[in-house]
């Protein structure tokens, strides 16, 4: 029903004094059905809310609602309506998703990607996990190659050409390992997103598959509009946490792992003291180590409080663990202030979510795991590299290892993929690009063909993945 301001404040027993001058209401519209443009039902009065007021019809049927039996909560069986159809659907918006898209659209398919937030980039961006590592591999010379390339070099280098502030540059003695901005590489990413002509949809969370005999025939995602369905030829998980696949059946383990909580801190450059203060026995306080910013840009630092071990999946642990770091970290920035010479340094923002480093890893047709790359396995279903990390010289990683078992039409990659002795090379972010971008382009090269990822000619897909400028 549509109702005037005057009849509303009439009804409240307001006088017209008010209803001319709006002050009872403040900033709060109330709709006049005056003069309006056909389809309008009112105007929102303060123009920074816009022009018109709009209807907006119901596109999803409403409930039904789950139900209480034999003190069971329950579900009924209910049509789910069809929101969109494409060839592959990537859910998880990560690194790992970004660069399937990429590739999968690159590869000619039509794509559609999936994202629970508002933004790209998952750990990386919004976790602000800013360090790329794992590019690189060390020659006999001592002299570093990329390894890393396709869809995460072209990104790296248009990072680089954004501007000094928004990545570090790369050199030898940091092992090729830049520092990216976050807000620069959400922007990057939604760019590479629109030039691929990729269907975006974001504040979408899946929660399931659409199942035909033991093929994946599509998603069902939850939004504010209920439960939607998109149908796939090809469904590819990048949710980190294999949220796809274990929907699906597949076969995983979890395991615990450190869970990391980063924050950036400002004004990095106008510390004045000269050295960090160290306790009795000569060691910086925590929290004082940081005397310069570490990113593109100077003035800021990234950082991160003492990390937990964990359930990365336990919403109960997760909550905790979001409170004590934020209280931690908030605690830490405000004894820094406190202290002389580190007066203007505040928090800049801390991440939008607490980042489980690993959490389920799917068993696929081939597990890499360390012993694999200590006797330097050599893969002939090779579809991209990692750089160096840690523990792992840098390797190939195997088609197979993107392959739940026992599931067609899906596809694996990022950090929800490898054995735990290999997770920590798998789940860095080249890495999560790499086996991204051999996802997508399998899962494109199986829609167009009609095949299962499964059945696809890996000579072409490698052929393919060369193309498009990875390095085999
Ligand atoms: C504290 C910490 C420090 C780290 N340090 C480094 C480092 O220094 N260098 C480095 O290279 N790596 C580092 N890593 C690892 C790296 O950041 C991540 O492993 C990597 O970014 C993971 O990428 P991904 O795309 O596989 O997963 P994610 O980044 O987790 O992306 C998954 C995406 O899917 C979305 N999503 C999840 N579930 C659903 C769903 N059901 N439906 C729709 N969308 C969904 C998420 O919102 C997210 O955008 C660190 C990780 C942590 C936590």
């Amino acid at each position: 029903m549509q109702i005037s301001k005057r009849d509303f404040l009439k009804r409240l027993g307001i006088g017209s004094a008010a209803a001319i001058t709006g002050a009872a209401f403040g900033d709060e519209y109330v709709a006049s059905n005056e003069k309006l443009p056909p389809g309008a039902i009112g105007d929102p009065m303060n123009p920074r809310f816009g022009k018109w007021i709009y209807p907006i019809d119901h596109t999803v049927e409403d409930g039904p609602s789950s139900f209480m039996k034999g003190g069971k909560v329950m579900m009924p069986g209910r049509e789910v309506p069809i929101f969109h159809e494409t060839d592959v659907v990537v859910v998880g918006g990560g690194c790992a998703g970004f660069a399937a898209a990429v590739a999968a659209a690159k590869t000619g398919a039509k794509v559609a990607l999936v994202e629970k937030d508002g933004s790209l980039g998952g750990l990386f961006t919004n976790g602000m996990v800013l360090i790329v590592l794992a590019t690189a591999r060390k020659e006999a010379g001592g002299d570093f190659t990329v390894v890393t390339r396709g869809v995460c070099g072209e990104f790296m280098d248009r990072a680089l050409n954004l501007g000094s502030a928004f990545c570090t540059k790369p050199t030898k003695d940091n092992l090729m390992q830049p520092t990216v901005d976050p807000e620069g590489a959400k922007y990057l990413m939604d760019r590479m997103v629109e030039e691929q002509k990729i269907d975006m949809f974001f504040h979408a969370w899946g929660i399931d598959v659409i199942q035909e005999g033991n093929k994946i025939r599509g998603i069902v995602f939850m939004s504010k509009q209920g439960m939607q369905a998109i149908l796939a030829k090809t469904v590819v998980d990048c949710t980190g946490d294999g949220d796809i696949y274990f929907a699906a059946g597949a076969q995983y383990r979890q395991i615990t792992h450190g869970i990391g909580f980063v924050s950036r801190w400002a004004n990095l450059d106008r510390i004045t003291a000269k050295r960090p203060p160290r306790d009795k026995d000569g060691n910086v306080l925590p929290g004082y180590w940081i005397m310069k910013g570490n990113e593109g840009n100077p003035s800021t630092c990234w950082t991160g409080v003492p990390n937990h071990h964990g359930d990365g999946l336990d919403i109960r642990n997760l909550t905790r663990e979001e409170i004590y770091h934020r209280k931690e970290t908030w605690e830490a920035v405000q004894k820094l202030r406190k202290t002389p010479g580190w007066e203007e340094v505040f928090i800049a923002n801390t991440c939008s979510q607490i980042g489980p480093r690993v959490t389920r890893l799917l068993k696929s047709e081939c597990i890499v795991d360390r012993a694999m790359i200590a006797n330097k396995w050599d893969p002939e279903d090779a579809v991209g590299w990692f750089g160096v990390d840690g523990p792992h010289a840098a390797w190939k990683v195997p088609y197979r290892s993107l392959l739940p078992v026992g599931v067609e039409n899906l596809l694996s990659a990022g950090r929800c993929i490898g054995a735990p002795d290999t997770c920590d090379t798998f789940r860095l972010i080249a890495p999560c690009f790499v086996t991204g971008e051999a996802a997508g382009t399998a899962a494109a090269l199986a829609a167009l063909s009609g095949k299962s990822p499964r059945d696809i000619d890996v000579k072409t897909l490698q052929k393919t993945l060369v193309k498009n400028g990875v390095y085999l």
